[in-house]
This record gives C-alpha cells, sequence and structure tokens, in this order.
C-alpha cells in the first residue's frame, strides 16, 4: 500500500526521494519520512500526514548525502504519528528500514527484543525488522538483514541502509512489490515503477524471497537462502505525458473524461470484424486448453470485482462455461476443487493487489489454469499468471477507479466472444458485438458532453447523508459499482442493492430522504425495474433514472432521468457506470472532499 523509493548514486539523494514520494503518493499517504547517510551518519524527517508536509521540513536544508531511502506509510499496525512512521531506525541511529507490508509474528518477534533490553520507539510491526537487523549484524548489512528476513513471517518489501556503509542499499521482497531501477551510475529501490521511470526505464523486478544488494554501479540478486540469482534488465514503456491532470483539476475527472480514448486502446489491434472475433495475443500460448474449459472463476477485489460480476454474465451469455465469481480476499481460503478444467482469471489494476496474487497462488497450486486481466505492465500478476492481456489504459492515479473499470469491461467482452466464437457464438453475433463496440468511444464522449446534468444532480443531492444504487442483471453490478464510488470519495453512505431484494429488507429504509438510484436501462429486465421504482415512489423516496435515450415513459415514473445512448446489452454497463462515475464526482466536488486521495483509501492494495 505504502510507497518505498531509495537511491543510491553520485546525486544528492533529498530532492530524488521527495519526487518519487510525490509520484507514489497516491498508494498511501497518512505519514510519510526519509533518511540520508554518509560517512559521518545519517539525517532523518519524519512526518504526519502529506509528502508536502516532509517537503516543507527539509526545504532550505543542504542535504548533500548521496544514498537514501524514503516511504509513505498506509498505517497498519499503530496510528498515523511521527514516531510511526517510517524509517525506522535501531537505537543508535546505525540502520534505518522503510517496510510495506505486514510482520505477521512481530509480537513474539518484540517480545523476545524486549526481553533482551531492546526499547522500541514505535507501536509497528516494522520497527522488530531494524532491531533484529541490529542485533544480528556481524559483517555486512546484507547478512544481517539476511539473516532477519528468515525469522520473519508475513508479507514485507522493505529497504534497508547503514550509516557505516553508506553506498549500499539492500533489499528484499515477500509478497509486496520492490523493483531496482538502474541508471548512469546510479541505482533506485522502489515500490513501484511510477516513482523512477523519470529517471530510468531500465529495470528489474524482485520475485518473492529474493534480496539484491544495491550499490551505484552494480546490483546482485540473491534468494533469501543465499542463492545468486542472475537476472536481466527490462526495459519499461511508460508514457509520463499521461500522468499529469493536464487542464482538469482532479485526476478522477481527468480519468472519467479520458475513458473514451480507454476504450479504444482496450480494443486496438484486438477487434477482427471479419471473423466477428478477437485476437488476444497474451492468451494464445494456451488457447487450446481455454477452449476446452469447464469452468472459470473470476476473482478480484474492489472495483475490479464488481468488473468481475459484469463479465459473469459476459461470460455466460457468450460462451457454453460456468462462471463464478469470488471475492479473492474470500477464494483463497475457501476448500477449492480446482484443476487443469477450470480458469481462474485474476483482474487488478495494479497486479499488485495482495489477496488476487495470493488466490492466484492458491489455484495454481491446484493445477488451474490462471489468466490475468492487469493494467500495470510487468506487475506480479501479470508475471505469475499463464495467460494473460492488459487493459493498456496508462497509469489511473485517481484512488477512486473509473477508467480501468470501463477497460476492463471491454476486454472481458473481447475474452468472452473469443472463447464463444470457438463454441455455440455465430459469426453475425460476433460482429454485432464487436460493431456496438466500436460505437462505443463517441457514446461516452456523448454521455460526457452533458456532464452538467450529474453536476445540478450533485448540487441537489450532496447534503443527503444516505443513497441507495439499484439496477438488475448486468447493472446490479452497476449500481454496486455506483455505490461504491459514492462512499468513496465523498464519504455519503452508499449501497447498491439488486433491484429485485428491495423489498426483502432495504425498502424499509425509504423516506423522502433517502435517494435512490436506478439503472433502468432497455433490457430484458425493464419492466421489473420501472416496477421496483413505482414501490420506491410510492414510499416517498426521490429516484433519479440512468435510462436508455427515447424512453420517455420513465419520466413520468422518476424524479429526475439522465439518459444514456443505446447499445448491445452486453456493452450497457461500459456507458451507464460513466453518469454514476460523475455524480460521485460532483457530490464530493460540492462536499469539499479531497478526491483523488480519499482518507483512510490506497490506490494499491497490497496488504491482504
Ligand atoms: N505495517 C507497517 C506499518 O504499519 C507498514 C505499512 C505500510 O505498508 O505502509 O507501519
Amino acid at each position: 500500500m505504502c510507497g518505498i523509493i531509495g537511491y543510491v548514486g553520485g546525486k544528492k539523494a533529498a530532492p530524488i526521494l521527495i519526487n518519487g514520494l510525490k509520484r507514489l503518493e497516491y498508494r498511501g499517504y497518512d505519514s510519510a519520512g526519509m533518511v540520508t547517510i554518509d560517512k559521518n551518519g545519517a539525517n532523518r524527517f519524519r512526518v504526519v500526514g502529506r509528502v508536502q508536509n516532509l517537503d516543507k521540513a527539509v526545504s532550505g536544508l543542504d542535504l548533500n548525502m548521496t544514498c537514501g531511502i524514503a516511504h509513505t506509510r498506509w498505517a497498519t499496525h499503530g496510528k498515523p504519528t511521527q514516531l510511526n512512521a517510517h524509517p525506522h531506525s535501531d537505537s543508535r541511529e546505525r540502520f534505518f528500514v522503510v517496510h510495506n507490508g505486514i510482520i505477521e509474528n512481530h509480537s513474539k518477534l518484540r517480545a523476545q527484543l524486549e526481553s533482551e533490553g531492546v526499547v522500541f520507539t514505535s507501536e509497528t510491526d516494522t520497527e522488530v525488522l531494524v532491531h533484529l537487523i541490529d542485533k544480528l549484524h556481524e559483517t555486512n548489512l546484507e547478512s544481517a538483514v539476511e539473516k532477519t528476513l528468515q525469522l520473519v513471517e508475513g508479507t514485507f518489501g522493505i529497504a534497508v541502509v547503514c550509516a557505516d556503509e553508506p553506498s549500499k542499499i539492500v533489499c528484499g521482497r515477500r509478497g509486496s512489490p520492490i523493483v531496482l531501477g538502474v541508471g548512469n551510475q546510479e541505482m533506485f529501490v522502489a515500490s513501484d515503477v511510477s516513482a523512477i521511470v523519470q529517471y530510468t526505464d531500465q529495470v528489474i523486478y524482485l520475485e518473492d524471497n529474493e534480496m539484491a544488494i544495491v550499490t551505484p554501479n552494480d546490483y546482485q540478486i540473491r534468494t533469501l537462502d543465499n542463492k545468486p540469482i542472475a537476472r536481466e534488465t527490462l526495459q519499461i514503456d511508460w508514457n509520463l505525458e499521461e500522468e499529469g491532470m493536464g487542464t482538469f483539476p482532479h485526476y478522477m475527472l481527468k480519468e472519467i473524461f479520458e475513458q473514451s480514448t480507454t476504450v479504444e486502446n482496450a480494443m486496438r489491434g484486438r477487434v477482427m470484424l471479419n471473423e466477428g472475433s478477437s485476437m488476444l495475443g497474451g492468451l494464445q500460448s494456451k488457447i487450446d486448453q481455454i477452449k476446452k474449459l469447464k469452468k472459470i472463476v473470476i476473482v478480484s477485489c474492489g472495483t475490479s470485482y464488481h468488473a468481475g460480476m459484469v463479465g459473469r454474465c459476459i461470460f455466460e451469455q457468450l460462451t457454453d462455461i460456468s462462471v463464478d465469481v469470488e471475492l479473492a480476499s474470500e477464494f483463497r481460503y475457501r476448500k477449492l476443487r480446482l484443476d487443469e478444467t477450470t480458469g481462474v482469471l485474476a483482474i487488478s489494476q495494479s497486479g499488485e493487489t495482495a489477496d488476487t496474487l495470493a488466490a492466484i497462488r492458491e489455484a495454481r497450486r491446484k493445477g488451474a489454469l490462471t489468466i490475468g486481466l492487469v493494467n500495470v505492465v510487468g506487475s506480479t500478476i501479470a508475471r505469475e499468471t499463464d495467460v494473460g492481456v492488459y487493459c493498456h489504459a496508462g497509469p489511473e492515479i485517481g484512488v477512486a477507479s473509473t477508467k480501468i473499470f470501463v477497460s476492463q469491461l471491454v476486454i472481458l467482452n473481447l475474452m468472452a466472444l473469443l472463447i464463444g466464437r470457438y463454441q455455440s457464438i455465430s459469426l453475425s453475433e460476433g460482429v454485432d458485438l464487436l460493431r456496438a463496440m466500436g460505437e462505443i468511444p463517441r457514446q461516452i464522449q456523448h454521455i460526457l458532453s452533458r456532464a452538467s446534468v450529474l453536476e445540478d444532480l450533485a448540487r441537489q443531492y450532496y447534503k443527503v447523508s444516505s443513497f441507495l444504487f439499484i439496477g438488475r442483471q448486468l447493472h446490479y453490478p452497476v449500481a454496486l459499482e455506483g455505490a461504491l464510488k459514492l462512499k468513496e470519495i465523498s464519504y455519503i453512505h452508499a449501497e447498491g442493492y439488486a433491484a429485485g431484494e428491495m423489498k426483502h429488507g432495504p425498502i424499509s429504509l425509504i423516506d423522502a430522504q433517502f435517494p435512490t438510484m436506478a439503472v433502468v436501462t432497455r433490457d430484458a429486465t425493464y419492466e421489473k425495474m420501472v416496477s421496483n421504482i413505482q414501490e420506491i415512489r410510492a414510499r416517498s423516496g426521490p429516484v433519479i433514472a440512468i435510462a436508455t435515450e427515447g424512453d420517455l415513459h420513465i419520466a413520468d415514473v422518476a424524479d429526475a432521468v439522465v439518459y444514456i445512448p443505446d447499445t448491445h446489452e452486453l456493452l450497457q454497463p461500459i456507458l451507464s457506470v460513466i453518469p454514476l462515475q460523475l455524480f460521485s464526482y460532483y457530490c464530493a466536488l460540492y462536499r469539499g472532499c479531497e478526491i483523488d486521495k480519499p482518507r483512510n483509501l490506497a490506490k494499491s492494495v497490497t496488504v491482504e
């Protein structure tokens, strides 16, 4: 969740570290810290809150040191206080550690160290690491880190420096990502390539249970039990220009407005209109096995889980394969019966989501075929799945996911179509879907051109304390996603419900102060949805309908209507989610919330 950056080379480390932290801040941001070292000692700074506070704390200081590590924290153990912020150090301030993850046996290790007289200064699980390194240090930093990591249980991405060895960073990983960046007589260490892409495009990913010893001109990788690993650098392709906010006030709004391009990027080079099918190169090596799958289990979390729920409906319509969707955090603890006739499809924006990663590891152990659908190229899930497809949506910086959701929906359609065309989907059915998909970018632009309608509605409703979102079939996950967006960024309590469930409980909440957003496009469940809306209106509940252009009847039933263009049924969620994203955005704006960095959340959820 947190961000790690380290630098060792010939330049001043502090500005590089602060810059890297700013680029990582969207991942987790309750406190931040940095240490720079040289042979004379160390300079450590830690602050509560944003990286800009750290920037202020060091501004005007002439920090010449050319080696250091830094961290933005997303607290798991202990409040976001200065003392709990990383880097943590031993009592003599020789060793410094930044850590992402959770040391699960920290209580036991801490009790043991305390019984030996070690004094702890924080409540974190992390601090045991640095005291162990201090205790086990004999000859050099790397062997102390190695011995320490052999004692700990749980997950870690760590970077460690020692004031006595001031041109060296030792890092290690188990479960939380660490990447090395190779520059010209300088090296970088980070939890995410976005922190270092402006300095180098040559990177090396550490795998689990590996560590690296990094000096300005060299790096050595080895396993935690000291077996050397030879690994080539990878060149990464990252467009820095895509990262700015341009003229938009928030990343989230920029990303919502990028969605027609996102859809084009997801489709580019993948549509085979003449064959009514798709071309997904990343699945090709296992296509024979994929065609014969009896079952697909989609595993994911948060917004990606909602995409997975839409995906289930898409796969059910287009293929003969039965599909389950599971929350990754639940799936991994189930008693699973998986074999090579099951495909486990992991959906994750970052490709680092800890629960999703654990789920695919479990699936692999049981012999299932693992398939990835991720955005970040080279991420752990991308590397560890048997086959996969990238979103190619560019960086998503806003914590509340928007463009990745639509990208995932496009790719799920392409994936299901690819398989379905080997099964019962006809050429003309395939062509119809692809033709409709080709229209989607223009239709998205049309919805976005009327964003002011959502802004007006948000102005009317932003003060409410609760909001309900309802839909059926493909729009049920859209309702869940609408509710998630609203609660994530505006902190309004919101619930998503399958409309048919209303009378089994939630309708008891309805009154004039409890509005509902109903996704009621023209599809097989339209009439049922209209009845559900009437039931809410009969209890004085205000209703905003998201409906298909040309549906005049709905205006008589709902208090307000937001129209979206008509499209193929399987593509409707791509359009219907956009008004909900805009509504959440504007509600959060009127409520004065920090839209791109909502409280308590982090972009890349790398703890379980
Ligand atoms: N578990 C550590 C802490 O609470 C690290 C959290 C993080 O990944 O930022 O300090």
